[in-house]
């Protein structure tokens, strides 16, 4: 008898830990194009067709190796409904010996796979996921007692861990963190890179064809479709970012341009999410350009730190925190999610140009997420579960283990300030700051109150108005509410007004 090995859309690694339990010849191994998972959200089109021409592309280099994969595809004559109901399948044609699978990336199939235990009459074996830099027994031990969970002493750990960007024992050019260097602006520039692009091979046509067909209504542009689909497409993409993009990545990090979707990030997140990049072969090529001075430090360090650091604390966290953290609000906020978020027409230009790459690309960089999208929802009081599944929704790299961290906690303070030390609460100065959105906005950035103002002016001071309760014991948030304080109840009251006229046409 053979095992039974799944294999999930987000496990495309040819290392898997479930993988590596058998030879080929040993175990068949299934990949399953589930019902389930193509709408547990209304999931933008781009995600869905990378996520399936990875897996067709995976299972074929599998087959290459030896392997024989029973695969089930969502244009089957009948198509399978869930992950269960392949097993069920598989089971009732052929005798296993066990069935393997590296954890999931979420606690809903977490749910489904544990209850395979007493659903079946076959062993079932779920190995740890270690694609990860930290265990999760590692991440415990890091977090166990400790009052407060800060990324940047997690992620100190892990550059000792993994030696990156170290001289010895101490931090590669004295600092641990670079990140003053990183907030500037910046300006349109013809020699800005492109994103890599790849021509669509036949099959990830036919996956093209099949969700345009089948998910007529869905969210987000199909094509152009230019993603990698393979280990050699993805890593000539994170090829093309060292070569193009990396020396500039720190300074830029923040910065937002109208007609820039891009700048200088990496475009990686997917690729790596799915498997097809390693997390830490990633760092170290880009550990490797430093030091043969192709980039910068900040720029190296800066990136380094949002993959060791960022990534793996988000998964520690949420893993730790368990299935409810989704539902967590802890400023109580109800307000249901704008039709806007999936349409993008709004006025502000800035959530416009954001919700429109969005929309195109499937693709919004980590300050468009946080200090646009992020931000506006939270000062208005959107319902961040509303808000939770609109990012799990929309984005290409869109997986809960990462997503719902930084929408709950980071964007959202819905944790209370578990991950984060302050609310990302911000008027519309730091978006007149850090992009060219407010230039073509028909909203006034410098007016506070006015039927006219910037609504972030307005909804920034009734926001923290509205959670004083809450938040003013936050000693960083002190020096804000004494300026609140400070103002004549006059001013106070026009920004009330202008929020609620604000938040009236939402
Ligand atoms: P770059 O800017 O080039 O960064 C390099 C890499 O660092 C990324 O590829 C990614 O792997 C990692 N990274 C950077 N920031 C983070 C972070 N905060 N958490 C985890 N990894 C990080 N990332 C996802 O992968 N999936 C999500 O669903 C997701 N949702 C987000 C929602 C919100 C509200 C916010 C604020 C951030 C979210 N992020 C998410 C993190 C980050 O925005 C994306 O990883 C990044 O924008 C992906 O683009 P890139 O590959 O060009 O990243």
């Amino acid at each position: 008898m053979t095992d039974l090995v799944l294999v999930l859309g987000d496990q495309l690694s040819p290392d898997l830990a479930s993988l590596r339990q058998t030879a080929p010849g040993e175990a068949d191994i299934l990949m399953v194009e589930a019902i389930s998972e193509t709408g547990y959200v209304w999931h933008h089109r781009k995600k869905i067709a990378l996520v399936l021409s990875a897996m067709r592309h995976f299972a074929a280099e599998l087959e290459a190796t030896g392997r024989r994969v029973v695969y089930h595809r969502l244009d089957q004559a009948r198509p399978c409904t869930s992950f269960t109901d392949a097993v069920e399948r598989a089971l009732a044609e052929g005798a296993y010996k066990r069935i393997i699978l590296t954890e999931s990336g979420e606690w809903r199939l977490r749910k489904e796979f544990e209850g395979w235990r007493d659903r079946f009459d076959v062993p079932v074996v779920i190995v740890e996921d270690d694609r990860f830099i930290c265990s999760h027994d590692r991440f415990h031990r890091w977090a166990e007692g400790r009052k407060q969970l800060r990324m940047e002493y997690f992620y100190r750990e892990m550059r000792r861990e993994t030696d990156l960007l170290m001289d010895g024992d101490k931090p590669a050019g004295g600092r641990w963190n670079y990140d003053a260097d990183n907030r500037k602006p910046a300006d349109a520039d013809l020699f800005m890179p492109r994103p890599h692009a790849v021509e669509p091979d036949a099959v990830t046509q036919s996956v093209i064809a099949l969700v345009a067909s089948r998910f007529p209504d869905g969210f987000g542009d199909i094509e152009p479709f230019r993603f990698a689909v393979t280990r050699v497409g993805a890593e000539a993409a994170l090829d093309h970012f060292i070569d193009t993009a990396l020396a500039d990545f720190g300074h830029y990090q923040d910065a937002m341009l109208a007609g820039e979707a891009f700048l200088y990030h990496s475009l990686l997140s997917a690729y790596i999410n799915i498997g097809l990049l390693d997390p830490l072969a990633v760092c170290h090529r880009v550990e490797a350009a430093w030091r043969a001075g192709r980039a910068p430090l900040n720029a190296a360090e800066g990136f380094i730190r949002q993959i060791i650091g960022w990534r793996e604390y988000v998964r520690g966290i949420y893993w730790r925190e368990g299935p409810d953290y989704v539902r967590r609000n802890a400023l109580k906020a109800t307000r249901p999610l704008p039709e806007f978020y999936w349409t993008g027409e709004t006025d502000m230009a800035c959530l416009a140009a954001t919700i429109d790459q969005t929309r195109r690309e499937a693709y919004a960089h980590h300050i468009q997420r946080l200090m646009v999208t992020g931000t506006f929802a939270m000062i208005a009081g959107i319902d961040p579960h509303a808000v939770h599944e609109w990012y799990l929704a929309v984005y290409i790299d869109a997986f809960e283990w990462v997503e719902a961290p930084n929408v709950i906690g980071m964007s959202q303070f819905a944790d209370g300030g578990l991950l984060a030390s302050k609310p990302y609460a911000a008027s519309g100065a730091y978006i007149d700051r850090m992009s060219d959105y407010c230039s073509g906005c028909r909203f006034n950035v410098k007016d506070k109150t006015g039927p006219d103002s910037c609504p972030f002016n307005s909804l920034y001071w009734d926001f923290l108005d509205r959670n004083a309760d809450t938040l003013r014991g936050n000693p960083r948030l002190g020096p804000v509410y004494r300026n609140w304080d400070r103002m004549s109840d006059d001013k106070r009251q026009a920004y009330r007004d202008r929020a609620r006229d604000v938040l009236d046409t939402l």
